[in-house]
C-alpha cells in the first residue's frame, strides 16, 4: 500500500495503475460509495492528486482495518482481502514472476474474479463489466495471457488457497460484499476463456 504520497511524483504511470488495483479492489469486496468515488475521482487518482490519493489511501487502510477487526468474530473473512489474487497469482506464476506487476495481475484477476461472480448468479453481469471498466479505465490489463484454463486451474490447485485440491475463490456476494466460495472447472474453464487473449 502506498504510504508516502510525497515520493509517488516519480512512479511511473506503469506503477501507479498497478498501486490503484489494490485500491479499486475494496469497493466491491466492502464499500461501494467508494467504489463509486474512485470511478468518480480516477483520472485524479492517476494523475496524482494528492488529496484524491490520501483520501484514497486512507479510505483503503480503513476498509482493510475494519475486515481485519470483522474477522475475529467471521472466521476466515479477512480471504476477501484477496479478491482477484487467485486468477492473479496464476498469472504472475505462469508467465515468470515480474513479467507483469502484481497489481495488474490482480487487476485482471478481479475482472475474472467478477465474472465468475456474475456466472455463478451472485451478482449481474452488467456489474461485474462496470468493474471491467473501471480496471481498464486505471491502465489495467482486463485480458490474462493465453495459457489455457488447465494450466490456469493447474496453477490455481498449487496456490496455497486451494485446499484438498479444491479451489476457493473470493468472489462478490453482492455489490460491496464478499465471500468465499469453490466453482466448477467448467464455470472457471468459462471465465478463462472469455478473458485470455
Ligand atoms: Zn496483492
Amino acid at each position: 500500500m502506498i504510504a508516502d504520497l510525497d515520493t509517488l511524483d516519480s512512479l511511473p504511470a506503469r506503477e501507479v495503475s498497478a498501486g490503484l488495483a489494490e485500491v479499486i479492489k475494496y469497493g466491491p469486496i466492502a464499500d461501494e460509495a467508494f467504489l463509486g468515488w474512485i470511478e468518480t475521482n480516477l483520472d485524479a487518482l492517476r494523475a496524482l492528486d494528492k488529496s484524491a490519493l490520501a483520501y484514497a489511501v486512507r479510505r483503503s487502510c480503513e476498509i482493510k482495518a475494519a475486515v481485519v477487526g470483522q474477522d475475529e468474530r467471521e472466521q476466515g473473512l479477512r480471504a476477501i482481502l484477496n479478491f482477484g489474487h487467485t486468477f492473479g497469482h496464476a498469472i504472475e506464476a505462469g508467465l515468470g514472476y515480474g513479467a507483469w506487476l502484481h497489481g495488474e495481475a490482480v487487476g485482471c484477476g478481479m475482472v475474472m474474479a467478477a465474472d465468475l461472480s456474475a456466472r455463478l448468479g451472485l451478482i449481474d453481469a452488467a456489474y461485474a463489466q462496470r468493474l471491467a471498466r473501471l480496471i481498464e479505465r486505471a491502465g489495467l490489463p482486463v485480458r490474462g495471457p493465453a495459457l489455457g484454463a488447465a494450466r490456469y486451474l493447474e496453477l490455481m490447485r498449487l496456490d496455497k488457497k486451494a485446499e484438498g485440491g479444491e479451489i476457493r475463490f473470493v468472489v462478490i456476494e453482492s455489490p460491496g460484499r464478499a465471500g468465499v466460495r469453490p466453482a466448477s472447472d467448467d464455470l472457471v474453464a468459462q471465465v478463462i476463456a472469455a478473458h485470455t487473449a
